[in-house]
This record gives structure tokens, sequence and C-alpha cells, in this order.
């Protein structure tokens, strides 16, 4: 606290990520990165940077990688947007196209950024309780309202809207921007990308932290109709016109084009998803239906916290979100390597 803070900061209550340990021998499943390293490509393309043109700015307009995320997804340039990881480019729709009269929705339990840049922008919200199952039952998300953000698949429920579902939460806002935050999406569900050319009011946001090794790159991306885009320009040359560096630049641009390293590795960590559920629930847990690179978990006889606790006490992190009665006796637990994954069994089977 201090006299010189503003009313604003002394009424903020900021995200809080999950830890970064110093020590290097914990088994890390609390902060769903991906236990693949990045492509070779992509690091090979970041050094390759590295030198005297540093002394340059970077491409303002990101035009290389809008173009290369363009042809990727079959849109044009002036359909995507580039910026400082997904959670920036949120910021920037927040600010753009979500701030309106009436109230935001966003599920319940969600990714907790939504009502932290909620207040920071001063954008009234309200959150939409979840069906008894966990799941997101679209028909809640129409009538009024000033927008509508929510992330397919769920975090942390891991649960997937089909693409009939993103439809008819479209359909039932025509008036409204639809923001789907696909961080997950690349580990079992179908984008809503190919909605963008058929909805003027759909805005789809992806980033390269979490199914492309990158989450200390930070880069993310949207994709939306011209209008839309142009929107978040107008937030982001407000902002900062140089979001990206030359190094995030040319990572990025490497990592799109490596799609067959993309493949192995989501494709490994969503089988490895399946095996550790199966495991997970010899050992008497039950779990959501997770189709993103981490699992839900709850035990019938066992405190959430204290399995965390014991975890912690054997080297392995997991995320315990306490924030939300209905979910406090829940893990939720990132996919590792397979060495990781079998510490965590061989751990639980300890404990339980
Ligand atoms: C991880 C995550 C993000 C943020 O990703 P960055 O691109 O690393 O900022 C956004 N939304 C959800 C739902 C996430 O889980």
């Amino acid at each position: 606290m201090s006299r010189f803070w503003s009313d604003l900061t002394h009424s903020l209550q900021p995200y809080v990520p999950g830890e970064q340990p110093s020590m290097t021998n914990l088994v890390k499943l609390n902060t769903n990165e991906n236990p693949f390293p990045p492509s070779p490509k992509a690091l090979a393309a970041m050094v390759a940077e590295t030198g005297d043109n540093l002394r340059l700015y970077p491409d303002p307009t990101c035009t290389a990688l809008r173009q290369t995320l363009a042809d990727y997804v079959g849109l044009s340039k002036e359909q995507v947007f580039v910026g400082n990881g997904s959670d920036e480019v949120l910021a920037h729709a927040f600010q753009a196209l979500l701030k309106q009269d009436e109230p935001l929705l966003f599920p319940d339990i969600t990714y907790g950024f939504y009502p932290v840049y909620g207040d920071l922008f001063g954008i009234d919200y309200r959150a939409v309780p979840l069906a008894d199952d966990l799941t997101i039952s679209v028909a809640d998300y129409a009538g009024n309202n000033g927008g509508v953000i929510l992330p397919n698949p769920n975090a942390p429920t891991g649960c997937l809207l089909t693409l009939p579902q993103v439809r008819e939460l479209l359909q039932a806002n025509p008036n409204r921007v639809v923001v789907i935050d696909e961080a997950y999406i690349d580990f079992g569900g179908e984008s809503a990308v190919a909605l963008v050319p058929e909805f003027d009011n759909l805005l789809v946001v992806q980033t390269l932290s979490k199914s492309r090794s990158l989450a200390g790159l930070r880069v993310g991306m949207a994709f939306g109709q011209a209008p839309l885009i142009a929107g978040l320009e107008r937030v982001k040359n407000s902002f900062n016109p140089y979001p990206l560096s030359r190094e995030a630049l040319a990572g990025a641009i490497a990592a799109v084009a490596d799609v067959d390293y993309f493949d192995m590795t989501r494709h490994t960590i969503m089988a490895r998803r399946e095996q550790l559920s199966q495991q997970l629930a010899e050992l008497g847990f039950s779990m959501t239906d997770s189709k993103a690179n981490f699992v839900f978990v709850e035990h019938p006889s066992l405190r959430a916290a204290d399995i965390a606790l014991a975890l912690r006490q054997r080297g392995v992190i997991v995320r315990h979100l306490d924030s939300h009665p209905r979910t406090v006796n829940r893990l939720r637990i990132s996919i590792g390597t397979q060495a990781e994954c079998e510490a965590l069994v061989l751990a639980l089977k300890e404990i339980v």
C-alpha cells in the first residue's frame, strides 16, 4: 500500500500465475507448459535473428507473421492480429470490443484473468454458472449482454464445446462480440477459426504458449473479420506499437511452419493424457472429460489441499485452484513428460 497509488490501483485484485519455482529438480505440473522443447527450427530461426539487427525496431505491423498465420488457417492477413502472448491479445479485445453498456458474460469457473481484466478496464461482467457436470450450456449465454468470452476447451475443466455448439452461441448473439479463447484447442478440439468468414461477431484467440512449447516467447494471436481486427490494432497502436521482438517474430513464423513437429508433439500429449487418466481412475480419482493438456481430478476420500501438499513433499507441483466452492476439492494436473507422469502416479500411489 502506498499513498501514491491511484484509487484504481488500490482496488485491483491482480491475477496470480502458477508458481515458477527456482528449484530445478521438481516435477512441475502446475502451469500447463508443454513438456516438449520448442521446434528446433524455431530455435534456429531465433538464433539467426539475434545479431546486429537488434539495433533496429521490429516490424510494427508484424506482417510476415500475420501472413504466415493467415496462410496456415486459410484467411487473409487483415483477419489476423498478433500480440505479446494471448493475455495481451485478450486485454486488447476487452478494451476494443467487450467494453459495452451491458455486462460481459463468462463462465463462473474459467480462466482467472477475465474478471481481472474486467476490473482493470472498468467493464461490468456477470459469471454464468456451469452445469452440474461442469460443462458449459450455450443456451445460458443468450439474452441481453455486452459480449461473451469463454475458453474452448474451458480451463480448468478441459471440457470442450463442439463446433455446432459454438455456432449456436454465435447465432444467439448476433449483435455482440463472442470471443473464443482457444489456448488448448490443439489438444483434441475443433477450432472455430473455420467460422470466421461466416460470423462478423466472432473473435478466436490462440497462443503459441501451450501447443507449440513457446510460453517463454510470449506470442498470441486472434482471428476475426477485418473490422474486428482493425479495432484491436487501434488499441494496440495506442498502447505499444512493438509488442513482439525480432526474435519472437522469427521464432513464431518458424514454429507455425513446422507442422510435423507440432503434430508429433500434440498427438503424443493427447495419448499420454488418456493413459494418465486411466491410471488416475485406477487410483480412485474421478475427472472431467478433458480435451486440453491437463486433467482436472477429484478423489472421493482425500482433500485436494492435502493431496497437493503431499505431492509437493515428494517434489511434484500441481495446481490447486481453491477460488470456487464447487471445484475446491479438485486439482489441475498438466501433462508432463512420460517420466514426470510416472513420478506423479508413483507419488499418488503412496498418498492414496
Ligand atoms: C494459458 C492461457 C492463456 C494465456 O496464454 P499466453 O499466450 O501465454 O498469454 C489464455 N487463456 C487461457 C484459457 C489460458 O489457459
